[in-house]
């Protein structure tokens, strides 16, 4: 009888874990992506070039609404206050390479050539586990203007940095509503991505948490829209790296999906010897290099890419919801699960 009753209470407790993360992923909301990417990817942000005073706006954008939705600012730089903005150099080179710098004078920082930009970074803490993060990250630069004409980014990476901002509000609610994670996540929306991932390095180099604290990256870097191979099955979506780190990861997130998102979890471009070689071209990899676990979730190839027609009305919000459900399911198992990731 003590043993029946023992089992019941482990599958009630299975069954309302599973409730209360469904019930939070379903919070994730249409309107509230649209309106964050309507703002980000409008002609008035310019395409939110690293360094440019549109991508700054992009950044207080970030940095209000983590404070808003109670996330913690952590960063401290040489002062004593702490911010969620992490400032960095990047050194631009005669033939258009860039590069970070790591520890600028302030005679280097004021040089003609020197691009001074920031990566947005919100804390949400754990319970019992919060010496433990979870990084959820995406890059919120793009391109620019040529010639007059503004290159939106929404889908690269607007989709990625509103599908964040997303589960940062989520998951804080949660935790006001007593359902905290057990371990700490840690929000970042990267600059300098298309400078060649230089947000990322800049962070790896220079960590706000121990890198040996950090067990996982979750990156989304192009989220809502369907390549030309997906035209008649659009519920899908690229994973990248899952496999090459843990295991485990992998197959939790197999498993997460199987379990509630369902969409098809596409491989293609996980293979060493794929030709575009994505494991290495988005932020995931500053930490993957790191042998930190990561996944890159990533929806494929289309024509607008850098191109000035990657415009929010394409973006299909639909898909762009199911597929930050699929992280969050993701995320939530790795921030409450009993074991750290083999
Ligand atoms: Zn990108």
């Amino acid at each position: 009888m003590k043993k029946y009753f023992f089992f019941l209470l482990i599958l009630f407790s299975a069954v309302s874990d599973e409730l209360t993360v469904t019930y939070f992923a379903n919070t994730i909301s249409i309107e509230n992506l649209q309106k964050h990417l309507s703002f980000l990817a409008s002609d008035s942000l310019r395409g939110r070039l690293t360094g440019s005073k549109e991508q700054k706006i992009a950044a207080e954008y970030l940095a209000k609404y983590f404070q808003e939705n109670g996330l913690k600012a952590i960063v401290t730089q040489n002062t004593s206050d702490s911010s969620f903005f992490q400032s960095f150099y990047i050194k631009k080179y005669f033939g258009g390479q860039h590069s970070i710098m790591l520890n600028p004078t302030n005679k280097m920082r004021r040089a003609k050539n020197v691009i001074a930009t920031e990566n947005v970074i919100g804390f949400l803490e754990g319970t019992d586990k919060k010496d433990e993060v979870l990084v959820i990250s995406a890059h919120y630069d793009h391109i620019g203007t040529k010639n007059g004409t503004v290159f939106n980014g929404a889908d690269d990476d607007g989709s990625g940095t509103v599908a964040m901002m997303e589960m940062a509000r989520v998951f804080s609610e949660a935790k006001k509503q007593g359902k905290s994670p057990r371990r700490s996540i840690l929000f970042i929306a990267f600059a300098g991505e298309e400078y060649g991932l230089l947000g990322s390095e800049y962070y790896t180099e220079k960590p706000v948490i121990p890198l040996k604290n950090t067990i996982c990256d979750l990156n989304i870097d192009m989220v809502g829209r369907i390549d030309d191979f997906h035209t008649n099955q659009k519920d899908y979506i690229y994973l990248i790296g899952s496999d090459k780190i843990s295991q485990e990861l992998h197959e939790l997130s197999e498993r997460n999906n199987e379990l509630f998102t369902k969409l098809t979890l596409d491989y293609s471009y996980n293979s060493e010897s794929h030709p575009q070689q994505l494991y290495y071209r988005s932020d995931h990899y500053n930490f993957a290099k790191n042998k930190i676990p990561i996944i890159f979730y990533f929806d494929g190839e289309h024509p607008d890419y850098h191109q000035p027609t990657d415009d929010v009305d394409k973006i299909d919000f639909e898909l762009l919801k199911k597929r930050t459900q699929l992280v969050f399911y993701t995320a939530w198992e790795i921030a409450n699960r009993e074991g750290a990731l083999k």
